[in-house]
């Protein structure tokens, strides 16, 4: 059975393979995942997808996956496009090593500090010309609920262990971080932190500081970490200094038409798509479990809301709505937004019921 599908698609969708890592190889797994050389199609079983890019050990290397997928969005910004690019998959899959945002990964070097590093050196070069201004927000949500990663005072509440050896999650009375939607559609984050950065260094330090309080800010490290969609954001504002730059044949620059655009990348890690299993789990994990599946199946359902070009065509209803992570995106996926989807996945037969899934969450994406 194979799956293709048209061009002209306003979400990208690449699949990102990781090799088997040494836990699965002590446990003698098998790979069961075929990446189709030459093509950006993979196998698994009888099944056989088809999307837009396919990383992995056979297939192209993966230092290419920024320049295809995400540079692109990067450049956008500079245009006045919001852009999203969104890291799918199962808990183990490779969504934070594919986004990098852990920072400890060693001398792998993710996409937010590859899309860093573009960012300024575009600044760099145009900056005689427009004035630019950074912010960065860093976010999670969690059982449907906005936490500030950026806030100043819970950076140490995260390591205050509480008589039962559990760290705190949030200060207490501090209002939940709300999402908010101006008359021109813009979606603002009320009550969150954004820090305001002019150099790649303190860009960086938002994402570590925002990574460490999201995983010491819980009593299990894993779980809160597979359990929650984090989401760094950099909006870019740029003010032209002066008139028009001309090519020498006269034309405009195309880099900047308007004298004020203001567009924002979102970079998001999302939670675990693996199913909340029933068995074990006491009341209030079952509640995530339910709280995250909202998120993910919401998602789902835009994006391919969006990739339906006939009940596009026919203004059919979007369904933002319905969680706070595609609340949150709502101006940042479809419209003249650029999207892309890194669907990661586990080459281990032990993980191919997951991997599957993962595939046909993507291919609906599509
Ligand atoms: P997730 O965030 O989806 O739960 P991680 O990014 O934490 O998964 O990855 C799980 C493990 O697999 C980590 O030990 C990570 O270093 C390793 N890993 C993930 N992707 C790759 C890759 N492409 N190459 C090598 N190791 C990887
Ligand atoms: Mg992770």
């Amino acid at each position: 059975m194979t799956m293709e599908h048209g061009e002209d698609c306003c979400v990208k969708v690449a699949v990102h393979v990781r090799p088997l890592i040494g836990d699965e190889k002590l446990q003698g797994c098998k790979d069961c995942v075929a990446v189709v050389p030459g093509k950006p199609q993979v196998q698994i079983g009888s099944h056989s997808f088809t999307f837009d890019h396919v990383y992995g050990s056979t297939g192209t290397p993966s230092a290419a996956m920024f320049d295809q997928c995400v540079a692109p969005l990067v450049d956008g910004l500079f245009q006045g496009y919001n852009a999203t690019v969104l890291a799918y998959g199962q808990t183990g899959s490779g969504k934070t090593y594919t986004m990098g945002t852990a920072c400890k990964e060693g001398s792998h070097i993710g996409i937010i500090p590859q899309a860093m590093a573009a960012l300024f050196d575009k600044i760099e070069s145009l900056k005689n010309q427009v004035e630019f201004q950074i912010r960065i927000s860093f976010i999670e949500i969690l059982k449907e609920e906005v936490r500030d990663l950026l806030d100043p005072s819970a950076a140490t509440v995260g390591k205050i262990e509480n008589g039962n050896g559990h760290a705190k999650l949030s200060v207490p009375g501090k209002p939940p971080v709300q999402i908010r939607e101006a008359s021109n559609g813009v979606i603002t984050l009320a009550g969150s932190t954004e820090v305001h950065v002019s150099t790649q260094k303190e860009m960086t330090a938002c994402l570590e500081q925002g990574s460490l309080s999201r995983a010491t800010g819980s009593t299990n490290m894993n779980n809160q970490s597979s359990r929650s969609h984090a989401i760094f954001t950099i909006t870019l504002e740029q003010m032209r200094k002066s008139d028009p730059i001309m090519t020498a044949d006269g034309m405009p620059i195309e880099e900047m038409n308007e004298d004020y655009l203001c567009a924002k990348l979102h970079l998001v890690d999302l939670a675990g798509s693996e199913r909340a299993k029933r068995t074990g789990s006491d009341g209030l994990r079952f509640k995530e479990g339910v709280h995250i599946n909202r998120g993910l199946l919401a998602l789902g359902n835009v994006i391919s809301a969006l990739g339906d070009e006939k009940k596009r065509k026919e203004g059919a209803h979007v369904p933002y709505r319905d969680s706070k992570l595609t609340r949150l995106l709502q101006d940042s996926l479809g419209g003249n937004s650029k999207t892309v989807m890194i669907a990661c996945i586990s080459p281990a037969d032990i993980n191919a019921e997951e991997t599957l899934n993962t595939l046909k969450y993507a291919n609906r994406a599509r």
